[in-house]
């Protein structure tokens, strides 16, 4: 027996409960995780309330650290007592154990705590296709990232500054610019109190940015469509405020013959090798320094419902991981 957050109902964090599960002992090619720390995304809010939809009941989070604890048939990337990470699931971190692929999780460097790698693996894998694989930022070029001082945010303002862009960050009031510009911002816009596209342009003289990377979804969709520069890309790739809302593709002819992809995470990392690739390079930025990441705020796992009030409220900051 091992114990879980479940949730039989979509709704609030009130529907998350902490139940005693059976875990059945690793299959082939899986290794059973002993849980240190569970990163809390963003992504588990839209499963519990139903935005992502998921066969009820069933179990949350897709991220987290720990120790292996048994080897199933045919695993030879780890062996037991190795410290490893996971971020595409199963879904399941949630939990005091989880059976993983071993395919998809990767050892945790030395020098790297449990608590920094469940913070930082599936937020430093998204920032690394994001600003490596879906558009190559160049040095030189100004970029637009929303919620800059979130979980993904930290860390892609920090290497996106280290690639050489101009960093343009939004936060969504006056108590995160500080920490925005330590991150790297040149420049720091706050959502809630002005307009975004003028900003942008003033900024850029007038042409607008290359690459909007958007995780805000509704809120932000026409002022990140109007801060692109002709030919430009809107990297839709969250909806923290909910989804953006159907549009006519003839808007992105309009607006200057925009791109628009809506990418995730799981399609970019589908084999060890892509995986070894992204880790190893985000590790590596982290062992240099160039990526810092500071302590994460920590939730006893049982109350994972208050971390999903304190992520959903926009007060948080950086990453927040539950402790079994
Ligand atoms: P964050 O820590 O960034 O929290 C979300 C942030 O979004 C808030 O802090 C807030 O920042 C901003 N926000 C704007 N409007 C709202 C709103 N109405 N309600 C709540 N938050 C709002 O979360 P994560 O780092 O976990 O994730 C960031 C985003 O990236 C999410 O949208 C997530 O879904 C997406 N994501 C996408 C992936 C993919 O593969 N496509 C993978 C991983 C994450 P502020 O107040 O400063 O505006």
């Amino acid at each position: 027996m091992t114990r879980a957050i479940r949730f039989e109902k979509v709704g609030g964090p009130d529907v998350l409960s902490f139940q005693e599960v059976t875990l059945a002992p690793p299959g082939d090619g899986e290794v059973r995780v002993r849980h240190t720390a569970i990163g809390v995304n963003f992504i588990d809010t839209y499963h519990r309330t139903g935005l992502y939809k998921l066969p009820l009941p069933s179990g949350l989070g897709m991220e987290a650290a720990g120790v292996v604890e048994q080897v199933g048939a045919g695993v030879t990337r780890f062996r037991e007592g190795d410290r490893i990470v996971y971020a595409t699931g199963p879904l399941g971190a949630y939990s005091e154990a989880n059976n993983v692929v071993a395919n998809r999780a990767f050892k945790i460097p030395d020098g790297v705590s449990d608590e920094i790698a469940a913070s930082l693996m599936l937020k430093g894998l998204t920032a690394h296709f994001l600003l490596r694989r879906t558009h190559k930022v160049q040095a030189g070029e100004p970029i637009l990232f929303h919620a800059a001082a979130g979980g993904v945010g930290m860390i892609a303002i920090q290497w996106a500054r280290f690639l050489g862009a101009t960093v343009i960050g939004t936060v969504g009031n006056d108590s995160k610019v500080a920490l925005a510009q330590r991150l790297g911002c040149h420049h720091v816009i706050v959502s809630s109190r002005e307009n975004i596209a003028n900003r942008v342009r003033e900024i850029t003289g007038g042409k607008g940015v290359p690459v909007v990377y958007d995780s805000v979804g509704r809120d932000t969709f026409m002022a990140s469509i109007d801060s692109l520069a002709p030919l430009g890309l809107f990297v839709s790739f969250g909806n923290a405020s909910g989804p953006v809302p159907p549009f006519e593709p003839a808007l992105l002819a309009q607006k200057g013959s925009l791109f628009f992809t809506r990418p995730t995470m799981f399609h970019y990392v589908t084999t060890p090798e892509e995986l070894d690739a992204a880790a190893g390079e985000l590790f590596d930025l982290v062992a240099r320094g160039v990526i810092r990441k500071s302590e994460p705020k920590s939730f006893p796992l049982a109350m994972a419902a208050d971390a999903h009030r304190a992520i959903e409220s926009r007060q948080t900051t950086g990453s927040l991981v539950l402790i079994p």
